[in-house]
């Protein structure tokens, strides 16, 4: 089993494990910036999820490659409209 767990604020795979949450998410660090952060964090992806620019639906994850997460529009493949969203530029 090959995970790909990187740091949502730098990046980076250098991350120090040290535990688990109450339900079941993994507790890591990163050893670049310092940051703490749970895996996988569903509710940060959620609260970020954009509406499409075209029709308005909500958007599903179509790919993620951290710092950079594209979404899908729901109505795809009706409406073809992709958008990807840069996280390191926002903090
Ligand atoms: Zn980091
Ligand atoms: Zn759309």
């Amino acid at each position: 089993m090959k995970e790909d767990i990187r740091c949502p604020k730098c990046g980076s795979d250098a991350l120090y494990r040290y535990g688990k949450t109450h339900n079941g998410r993994r507790r890591f660090l990163c050893l670049v910036c310092n940051r703490q952060f749970v895996w996988p964090s569903v509710k940060a992806e959620v609260a970020e999820r954009p509406n499409c620019p075209k029709c308005g639906a909500p958007m599903h994850v179509y790919m993620r490659h951290a710092p950079v997460i594209r979404y899908r529009c729901r109505n795809y493949p009706k409406c073809r409209t992709f958008v990807k969203v840069d996280k390191s530029k926002k903090e």
